[in-house]
């Protein structure tokens, strides 16, 4: 570990602000020093991605290829050391290191496999018909080329799969775009170990220099300037709503504006029916109580929001619920401001009028360590106030009883954009779901049913993304093969010779 920048393949640290990571288990700063990018090597790492970008577009898919899975290999070598230094700066467990280090290397293989062949550019031919009457129709040959230089934003609660060689990396590098990473200054020292393995393999496989570098930060003005530099041509952003928004605010008021794709917070609404609750509601008051504190509530698919409508079935619902979650041990957060903002946005919803809390785990507490909060409220108070439908980061759910069907459905559509929605049902209700199927759609990427939000699986069919807040753009998903779309832009070439065409235009 060096604490120093990565610009291009050059380790330099000429920055005059050092920081240290933290070990929120242990309560401790980590003793490695990071240093903070300077505007010179800011403006580095940009121009040497500018001048990276139009050798490593005109790369072939298959030399991309090679780099995207050298870059996995070389995570892997960094075996323990990797292991170790993820879980010193998150206090999270070695198993969930090792499990979010097999979904990284997992997503640079995916990308990896489908950039062997130009599929992915949706080529698409129409060609010419010169009789065609009143006007002959030209030859027109579309397909997708990539943007320019991406600045990703890495987050908090994913320092591998969602950070420096995370799915917005994996993803604009297939696509052809060189990368610049705003290191997130929770895991400085993932990052740069992360980092390492990708200067690494980029200069095994022959890639330009500059085709990406990792900027650590103390703070949020590296990032700024970033988004606000003119050879910068889009973000990956996955983090807080207010923070995704001021990049994307920023990024709107350039002289040449540019697309911001920022995952952000979630509330994750679950609908519960009322024959579910009378046929197994011990069973998904554990199932839930499981989902609510995994990673210590700190995914961006945690299941916030639960929705029923009023009856005993639901009440005893809610007292299992809050059993079942306080019976959990308190678990470590990631940084103490974390903790410290779990803290106050847990007790600013539970403050609010007509909300109860229903039960706080009580057992023994460490430093930095999150109790479990299970929260309820009536439809009624929950359409009133905005306040409740604040994203509460860690493990923390929030049950609203509503009246009856129409003040559910008022309640989801008055729901601002989610990742997901889950509906738990029984086959005997189906027929009469398609209300809430409908209304949900309206405000969610992707609905789970009879299952729990947590969990995003990597494959084709994945949307991992939805209409605003949830994301900035919800015609996008963040996680899959379709996310390698967001740093591409459509292209065609009209009435072109033949030999001046790419061979899968031909
Ligand atoms: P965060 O505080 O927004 O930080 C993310 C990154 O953005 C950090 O590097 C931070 O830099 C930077 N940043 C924040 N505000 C900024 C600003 N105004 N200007 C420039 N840069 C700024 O979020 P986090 O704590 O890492 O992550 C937790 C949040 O992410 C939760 O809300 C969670 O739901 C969400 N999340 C969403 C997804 C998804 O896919 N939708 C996935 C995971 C997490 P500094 O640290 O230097 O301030």
């Amino acid at each position: 570990m060096t604490g120093k920048n990565y610009i291009g393949f050059q380790l330099s640290a000429k920055g005059e602000t050092t920081y240290r990571t933290f070990n929120p288990k242990t309560n401790t700063e980590n003793s490695a020093l990071f240093t903070e990018a300077n505007d010179h090597e800011i403006e580095s790492a940009v121009a040497l991605a500018a001048e990276a970008f139009p050798v490593f577009k005109n790369l072939p898919g298959a030399k991309r290829a090679a780099f995207l899975r050298a870059i996995a290999d070389e995570i892997l070598a960094l075996d323990d050391t990797l292991v170790q230094t993820y879980c010193n700066e998150t206090g999270l467990p070695e198993g969930r290191a090792k499990g979010e280090r097999g979904r990284t290397v997992g997503q640079l293989r995916m990308f990896a496999d489908l950039i062997e062949t130009e599929d992915w550019r949706q080529p698409t031919i129409d060609t010419a018909i010169p009789d065609r009457q009143p006007m002959p129709k030209p030859d027109l040959r579309q397909f997708l080329i990539p943007l320019g230089p991406v600045v990703v934003f890495g987050a908090s609660n994913f320092p591998l799969a969602y950070s420096t060689a995370g799915g917005d990396t994996a993803s604009a590098l297939a696509a052809g775009c060189p990368v610049i990473v705003k290191s997130h200054p929770m895991h400085a020292g993932t990052g740069e170990l992360v980092a390492s393995a990708i200067a690494k393999a980029a200069e095994k496989t022959g890639m330009p220099n500059g085709v990406f570098s990792n900027l650590n930060s103390a703070g949020i003005e590296v990032g700024q300037k970033l988004v606000q530099h003119p050879k910068v041509k889009a973000v990956g952003f996955t983090g807080s709503i207010r923070g995704g928004r001021a990049l994307f605010d920023l990024a709107g008021q350039r002289e040449e504006p540019i697309p911001v794709f920022a995952e952000m917070g979630s509330i994750n609404p679950v609908v519960i029916t009322s024959n579910a609750l009378k046929n197994r509601s011990a069973e998904i008051a554990s199932t839930y109580a499981s989902s609510i504190t995994l990673g210590t509530g700190q995914f961006c698919t945690n299941p916030g929001l639960i929705l029923g409508i009023e009856s005993p079935e639901l009440s005893q619902f809610v007292e299992d619920l809050g059993s079942k979650t306080s019976e959990i041990d308190a678990q470590c957060m990631l940084h103490p401001n974390i903790h410290q903002a779990y803290e106050a946005n847990g007790a600013a919803v539970s403050s609010q009028a007509n909300t109860e809390v229903v039960a706080v785990h009580d057992g023994p507490v460490s430093e930095n360590y999150a109790q479990s909060k299970i929260t309820t409220t009536s439809g009624a108070a929950f359409l009133q106030n905005k306040k409740l439908h604040t994203e509460v980061f860690g493990p923390f759910s929030l049950v609203v009883q509503c009246k009856d069907e129409s003040e559910l459905l008022r309640v989801i559509s008055g729901l601002e954009g989610q990742l997901t929605g889950t509906i738990i049902a029984e086959p005997d209700e189906y027929r009469q779901l398609e209300p809430v199927i409908d209304t949900l759609q309206d405000r969610v990427g992707r609905i789970i049913f009879n299952g729990v939000p947590t969990g995003v699986e990597v494959c084709d069919a994945m949307t991992h993304g939805g209409p605003y807040p949830a994301s900035t753009d919800s015609r996008f998903t963040a996680v899959g093969n379709h996310s390698i779309k967001r740093w591409a832009r459509p292209f065609s070439y009209q009435d072109f010779p033949e030999e001046l065409l790419p061979s899968f235009l031909k």
